[in-house]
């Protein structure tokens, strides 16, 4: 992985929040205030704009760090601060790492997790997305453990955090907004484990582009 993967990672996300703008939102108006797909959509967008402005030479880890300043500044909603400290997070345990193999993106994305669950306080089983992000990490950890290509590893991850984003429906919330419907939550997938999904599977499809 390099700057042009980080490049490619967030239009690829940008594009499909994009696209499932309006159902993020549906998913929110059910159980929060239904400004999920417009919140990342704004956030999305302006980090394609910050991202633009940046020399090749610049390392993925300072890009990833200036795409979360940028979700943090940009989205009002819980979201922006939680995925604007995941990619920070990451960022910074990259440092100026030039190449980014496996272990590496295992070590940035275990921090992102750190990061949205010392923020959000929010732990697996809250119906949050948490439950998307941290099946996502434990399944790279263990492609990456295994030997796997980058891109089956990244693909695996990618697949978990749909999985847990399905596995949130029978939740019942205890963090965010909708944790103020109390068992009304129950039935109802979370839109940021949704949208956090999707940009896992965007993660996936930049790996590949980069191989
Ligand atoms: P808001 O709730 O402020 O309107 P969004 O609608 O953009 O913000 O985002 C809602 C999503 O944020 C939820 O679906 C959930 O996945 C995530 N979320 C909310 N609170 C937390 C938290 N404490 N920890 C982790 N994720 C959270
Ligand atoms: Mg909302």
């Amino acid at each position: 992985m390099r700057a042009t993967t980080v490049n490619v990672w967030m239009s690829e996300a940008a594009e499909a929040i994009r696209r499932e703008r309006d159902h993020l939102t549906q998913l929110d108006a059910a159980i929060g205030d239904g400004d999920h797909g417009v919140n990342m959509d704004r956030g999305f967008d302006a980090v394609g704009k910050a991202l633009a402005g940046q020399d090749g030479s610049v390392p993925p880890g300072r890009l990833l760090v200036l795409a979360g300043k940028t979700l943090v500044s940009t989205v009002g909603g819980a979201s922006g601060p939680l995925w604007g400290t995941a990619l920070r997070h990451a960022g910074r345990a990259l440092g100026d790492r030039e190449e980014l193999d496996g272990p590496g993106l295992v070590d940035a994305l275990d921090a992102a997790v750190a990061g949205v669950a010392e923020l959000g306080a929010a732990t697996t089983g809250d119906k949050t997305m948490v439950d998307a992000l941290a099946p996502a990490v434990d399944a790279l950890r263990g492609a990456v453990a295994r030997d796997l290509p980058l891109g089956e590893a990244v693909r695996a991850a990618a697949s978990a955090a749909e999985e847990g984003a399905r596995a949130t429906v029978p939740m019942q919330a205890r963090k965010g907004r909708a944790s103020y419907l109390g068992e009304r939550s129950i039935g109802h997938q979370d839109p940021g484990a949704t949208s956090t999904a999707l940009i896992l599977r965007a993660l996936e499809q930049a790996v590949e582009q980069d191989t």
